[in-house]
């Protein structure tokens, strides 16, 4: 099959991207070539063959236009979603300074602009950076390798930590950006403990496996986290709110999935947006 991976290199990892174990199980099919395990320590169901990093840049250099901002319907859906996120966020703290890791084209720091925020991003796809760039301060490259020396009040991870190669290290550099009593946000990330992604497997929307390396949950962030001295204050999971959602048909069609898989059979129908699947975090630093 020609996929537009076929140029870009991929690593086989030995161990867990993120509590390092050796031991796991297979989870789910191959996807495009992409295979799939479940670490049989910490849960994360992580890539083994994930693209380098040279692979990843390739990816990113067209994902702005390709993939992420091209399809008007998807950004009037993302819209919304910025608004129950930020009205979210805006119950804990409404104004400071904010860094958007992984600002894309910087339309979720907009967001909090307007509501007087002072934005910054950071951002790994060029494209993505120069766009955004022209509103916003913006640092370009790797989040964890890049010298940052002020402080922020908000930092936010909206659908990143999935993408990144070393979580932990992303984390742990927001943390160490955080000014006391600051929040880190992280949001549109999908759920490993969702009931779909445990019954559709590779087949859940949101194993998408050139980009999103590992599945993570709550859990796992929140033990880490609190290992830094962050606490959880909001666990939200975003469904019959945005415009994704068709509960009826939604169920429906996770019905029928649930039924082929009880009878042994491969699921037909690619799972729908559905009730837990993306989970929205806002821990503070104490
Ligand atoms: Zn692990």
């Amino acid at each position: 099959m020609k996929t537009k991976n076929d140029k870009l290199e991929q690593v086989n990892l030995d161990c867990c991207p993120w509590c390092q174990s050796k031991r796991s199980e297979p989870w789910g099919r191959k996807v495009r070539g992409f295979v799939a395990v479940r670490c049989e320590d910490c849960d994360v169901v992580y890539i083994q063959n994930r693209l380098s990093i040279e692979g990843l840049s390739g990816y990113y250099a067209n994902y702005l236009n390709e993939v992420h901002q091209s399809d008007k319907k998807k950004n009037t859906q993302r819209n919304h979603m910025y608004d129950l996120e930020y009205s979210l966020m805006s119950k804990f703290i409404t104004s400071g300074k904010v860094l958007d890791v992984g600002c894309s084209n910087g339309a979720f720091l907009k967001v909090f602009e307007e509501e007087g925020f002072k934005c910054h991003g950071v951002e790994f796809g060029e494209a993505a950076a120069v766009e955004a760039s022209k509103f916003f301060p913006v640092y370009y490259g790797e989040f964890p390798e890049i010298e940052i020396e002020e402080k922020f009040d908000v930092i936010i991870f909206r659908g990143v930590i999935e993408h990144v190669i070393d979580a932990k290290a992303y984390l742990k550099k927001a943390v160490s950006l955080l000014s006391p009593d600051g929040y880190l946000l992280i949001t549109a990330t999908p759920n490993r403990d969702s009931f779909s992604c445990n019954l559709y497997e590779e087949k859940w929307n949101q194993h998408y496996p050139e980009v999103h390396l590992l599945h993570l949950a709550e859990r796992h962030l929140t033990v880490y986290l609190n290992e830094q001295g962050l606490k959880l204050l909001s666990e939200k999971y975003f469904y019959e709110e945005t415009s994704y959602a068709d509960p009826e048909n939604d169920l429906l069609t996770v019905a029928e999935a649930l039924k082929q898989k009880n009878n042994g059979e491969e699921i037909t129908v690619p799972s729908p947006a559905f009730y837990k699947n993306m989970l929205t975090l806002i821990y503070q630093s104490s």
